[in-house]
């Protein structure tokens, strides 16, 4: 058993930008010569999420206005009212959508389904560059 730590660095437009990382995360499993295990894809943030979707232009939009729709950026949170940076709704929709995902693989490649990537979804009320924690745990 082996544990491999490892980043992805990625920079987002914020407002719901969504970035499929799934080949990020792929070149570094291969990487770490790990064959069989999981890994742990976590964001390091409060106004970022990780989850997966079927990864075409139609479905981001979608998720987008659903976010849009659950958590209006459009009225003002009690967040705001105390801290003054205006990204309630970005802290809500992380919470929704949650930090981190983990993913297994096998004979050394990701056990995704064919129309299944990972992304990673910034909901901040402006443009970011985020580091994302890789984990890998195999052998
Ligand atoms: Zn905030």
């Amino acid at each position: 058993m082996k544990i491999v730590n490892d980043y992805l660095t990625v920079s987002t437009r914020g407002f719901n930008d969504i970035k499929d990382i799934t080949e990020g995360v792929k070149e570094k499993l291969q990487a770490t010569g790990l064959k069989d295990g999981q890994v742990t894809v976590f964001v390091q943030g409060s106004t970022a999420g990780v989850t997966t979707i079927e990864y075409e232009p139609g479905l981001v939009k979608d998720l987008s206005e659903l976010l849009e729709k659950l958590v209006p950026s459009s009225r003002s949170y009690y967040h705001d009212e105390r801290w003054g940076d205006a990204n309630g709704f970005s802290h809500l929709r992380a919470a929704l959508i949650g930090p981190s995902l983990v993913v297994p693989f096998a004979e050394k490649k990701l056990r995704l389904g064919v129309w299944q990537q990972i992304v990673l979804i910034d909901f901040d009320n402006r443009a970011r560059t985020r580091n994302i924690f890789l984990q890998f745990i195999g052998e």
